[in-house]
């Protein structure tokens, strides 16, 4: 978890790697819809650009289909997911469906100004549609209101660790696994 451009899909990459298992992000997976041009992309298209969560049905039925995969079956890495207190019930459920329950709740903390310079710069790399400043805004609003709160649930679970995610990637990537339990 951590707000848009505290580097999650960076570490959760990487992170991944190392442990052996999928990375699962539902950015990414929306975005590869989009430039499909699949019915999903269509739909998650004018939310993601306007900095909106895609609503939640679409979203949970999507990782309920992703986490069917067989390399998820013993393992996985979800990246901006769950983004809602919804979406945490659901994939409670999902898990217990499972016989499966999170290890590990990964929080990377940033500043908010350095995420928006660091956005803004993507914006010029990648150009992300959803990069622009207002919406880069917009979309930290949403995380303060919407994701934030679940911080709280996962730690009173005892789940959540709390990682500093600024500084260069490999030494962000070598806290976090620590923080993971080595
Ligand atoms: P960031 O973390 O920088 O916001 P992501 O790639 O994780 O970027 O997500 C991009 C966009 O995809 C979000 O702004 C949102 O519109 C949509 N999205 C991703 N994950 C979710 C989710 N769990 N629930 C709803 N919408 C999501």
């Amino acid at each position: 978890m951590g707000p848009p451009g505290a580097g999650k899909g960076t570490q959760a990459s990487v992170i991944a790697g190392r442990l052996g298992i999928p990375a699962i992000s539902t950015g990414d997976i929306f975005r590869a819809s989009v430039t499909q041009g699949t019915p999903l992309g269509v739909q998650a298209k004018q939310y993601m650009d306007a900095g909106e969560y895609v609503p939640d049905e679409v979203t949970n039925d999507m990782v309920r289909d992703r986490l069917r995969e067989p390399d998820a079956r013993d393992g996985f890495l979800l990246d901006g997911y769950p983004r809602t207190l919804a979406q945490v019930d659901f994939l409670d459920g999902v898990l217990a469906e499972r016989g499966q329950a999170l290890e590990r709740v990964l929080e990377l903390t940033v500043d908010t100004e350095e995420v928006v310079a660091r956005l803004l710069r993507r914006a010029l790399d990648q150009g992300r549609t959803d990069d622009t400043e207002d919406v880069v805004r917009r979309r930290l609003e949403v995380y303060t209101e919407q994701t934030a709160p679940l911080l709280a649930v996962y730690r009173d679970r005892g789940l959540l660790v709390q990682v500093d995610g600024l500084g260069p990637i490999d030494q962000v990537t070598d806290r976090a696994l620590e923080a993971l339990g080595g």
